[in-house]
């Protein structure tokens, strides 16, 4: 079985765990994926310098790295790219410009992730085209005759976002085997924190169990006396 429990690091001060689980919602990455937030301690990501400059990379698998794409640590104007992943290692990393709506850094998040399966996430206009059309149709996709008529220029227009969402979820469809798409894709959980669960502070009830126990062990004694 495939891991499908990805670590979040945000290195972006600009944006809360919580507003990256909105993009999460927004872009309505299905529930077989589930997000943890980590905290972003020196050690857990590396700066790869595959671009000039570098992008942040985390060092775990099964982990994806929130940066701005302004940070002066970084360099992700150099990239011309807004997302990179190693697929063999299962890491990804996208850059926020912060003029993004939130389903579309969801949806730039789940495409680096669907990278680390192996899946062709670039195919869009590609190898996946046909039979992405097929599934739109037989799917009865509100995308089908718009993409169908011009693939290139729908990809490119204000639908740009929602094409891609189809196709990340075809993709799944495709290549995944997902719990969530056999019962209906659920909501996404709520995100635990870092902070470690303390349980609210019950006090404790007069006559507990243990006081009833030796009340009643009394009663038998005194009745075995009195016998
Ligand atoms: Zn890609």
């Amino acid at each position: 079985m495939v891991n499908l429990v990805w670590t979040i690091i945000n290195l972006d001060s600009s944006v809360s765990d919580s507003t990256i689980q909105g993009w999460i919602a927004a872009a309505g990455i299905p529930s077989c994926f589930r997000f943890v937030f980590q905290s972003p301690f020196a050690n857990a990501w590396t700066l790869n310098t595959v671009y000039v400059g570098g992008v942040p990379m985390p060092i775990t698998p099964w982990t994806i790295i929130i940066s701005s794409a302004t940070d002066p640590r970084f360099n992700w104007a150099v990239t011309g790219a807004s997302g990179m992943a190693i697929p063999t290692l299962q890491q990804a990393t996208v850059g926020h410009w912060g003029n993004e709506s939130g389903s579309e850094m969801g949806t730039r998040m789940w495409h680096e992730i669907l990278h680390c399966y192996d899946l062709p996430a670039d195919s869009l206009q590609t190898s996946e085209r046909a039979e992405f059309i097929e599934y739109l149709r037989t799917t009865g996709s509100p995308h089908y005759s718009g993409f169908v008529s011009d693939p290139l220029g729908y990809e490119n227009s204000a639908n740009h976002t929602q094409i891609l969402i189809a196709f990340y979820i075809y993709l799944m469809h495709k290549y995944m085997e997902c719990e969530c798409f056999r019962l209906g894709c659920g909501e996404q959980p709520s995100v635990p924190s870092d902070e470690p669960y303390v349980p609210p502070y019950v006090p404790p009830e007069s006559g507990s169990g243990t006081d009833n126990k030796w009340l009643w062990i009394g009663v038998v004694g005194l009745l075995w006396i009195l016998l």
